[in-house]
């Protein structure tokens, strides 16, 4: 395993450094006031940052080498140095079309899609003009196992008939947001994992309904959100479906890989500034007639953290080549160690960073706060770190009973 970076990578990481230095970091209070103050708006200026943004060669990143020619043409290993520059301010990957739940959406698009698919979504996302969300999991079920879910997709004639209750689509609040994949099952009595399917419904079709925001630690997340939606009697065409039906959990299982990588080095970016801001902080304050970087506590705080962070950021990037060496299969406990480890590290880096700061830490002067619930809502969201316990544990008994 070879972690130097290419000069492409290389290249790219100063641009986009620079990029954030020049129109991210000034208007990152801003931005976070803006939303505040106007829930469910698009904050006006990001339009001109994401035209900057595609003027400087930094969009779409983050689709893979191997989409053709919809991708700009990075490994994994290669873009994940620059989704953790993203990380370091939370709504940024946005500016360079690079955020999620697009982001998948749009792998989706690009892998399974048909080209009449491609030409009517995958196109726009890929402009950033339309934005996407992922309807997956229902309040109804305990959605960390995929195969409960109970959305109905029901063929009529040349149709599919959608009925279900869906929570946590993130993404589904926006205004911009047009097109959302939505996961249900075609036929209950099939095989376990073939009962499902993913169809295209667009966000203003007959019978969706956006119920409402769920809130985040207290925060609504505007404008992108995480709604409950209601779909009641929704008709889309046929050909809507992606791939075919049964194909559902196939797909969710290829979607998820890279998405992994890309929120993991988003966190890891987080919580090296947490690092960085609490260095400052610890350094600028004195208590007991000295500063606060002089005791052994906070050293050791600053330490472990250091640690925690490049042990991350090393199996991020062992995750990040496996994939791009032996696909999304062959790197799925990787995947799962990855997702299981670097959530936890930043809430911890980014906990000790808070309490460096005193009360300062948890309020709006400093993207901690963000930050931690970036890391405390992807223990969660997609998939709890105890399936991938349970998965991880499950391959690594079965490959020491193998090799016996
Ligand atoms: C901020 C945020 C954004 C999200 N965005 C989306 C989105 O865009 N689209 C979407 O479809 N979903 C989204 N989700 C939903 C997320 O993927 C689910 O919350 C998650 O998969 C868990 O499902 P659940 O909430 O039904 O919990 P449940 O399935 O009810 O699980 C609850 C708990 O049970 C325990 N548990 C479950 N299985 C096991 C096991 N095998 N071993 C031990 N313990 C276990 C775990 O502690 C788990 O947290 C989002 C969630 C959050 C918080």
């Amino acid at each position: 395993m070879n972690f130097e970076y290419t000069e492409k990578s290389l290249e790219l990481q100063q641009k986009v450094r620079q990029f954030m230095d020049q129109y991210i970091y000034p208007l990152e209070k801003e931005y976070d006031q803006f939303v505040e103050e106007n829930p469910w708006k698009v904050y006006p200026e990001l339009e001109r940052l994401k035209n900057e943004a595609k003027r400087a060669g930094l969009w779409n990143l983050f689709l893979p080498k191997s989409y053709g020619d919809f991708s700009p043409g990075l490994t994994n290993l290669e873009y994940a140095p620059l989704a953790a520059i993203m990380g370091r301010v939370t709504w940024a990957s946005q500016v360079f079309n690079c955020s999620a739940p697009d982001t998948g959406n749009m792998e989706v698009l690009a892998k399974y899609g048909t080209p009449a698919q491609q030409e009517r979504w995958l196109t726009p996302l890929m402009n950033g003009t339309i934005r996407s969300a992922f309807l997956m999991t229902e309040p109804r079920v305990a959605s960390s196992d995929a195969t409960n879910i109970e959305t109905s997709i029901v063929r009529d004639g040349d149709e599919y008939v959608i009925n279900g209750r869906k929570w946590w689509s993130s993404g589904a609040m926006n205004p911009e947001t047009e097109i959302f994949i939505v996961m249900g099952k075609t036929d209950p009595n099939a095989q376990r994992h073939v009962q499902q399917s993913m169809i295209l419904v667009p966000a203003n079709a007959k019978g969706v309904d956006v119920m409402r925001p769920l809130r985040v630690f207290g925060t609504y997340d505007s404008p992108e959100g995480h709604a409950e939606v209601d779909l009641k009697d929704v008709r889309v065409p046929a050909e809507n479906i992606l791939v075919d039906e049964g194909m559902g959990f196939a797909i969710a299982q290829g979607r998820l890989g890279p998405g992994r990588i890309h929120h993991c080095m988003r966190l890891i970016g987080a919580a090296e500034r947490a690092l960085e801001l609490m260095c400052h902080r610890v350094s600028e304050r004195q208590t007991f007639g000295k500063y606060v970087s002089q005791y052994s506590s906070i050293r050791q705080d600053v330490a472990k953290s250091k640690c925690e962070i490049e042990q991350a950021r090393l199996l991020t990037l062992a995750a990040a080549d496996k994939i791009d060496r032996f696909g999304v299969k062959g790197a799925k406990d990787l995947i799962a160690m990855i997702k299981i480890v670097v959530p936890t590290m930043t809430c911890n880096v980014v906990d000790r960073a808070i309490q460096a700061h005193g009360g300062m830490g948890v309020c709006q002067d400093t993207p901690l706060a963000g930050f931690w619930i970036y890391g405390r809502t992807i223990r969660l969201a997609d998939g709890p770190d105890e399936v991938h316990m349970y998965q991880l544990g499950r391959n690594t008994i079965k490959k020491a009973l193998m090799t016996e």
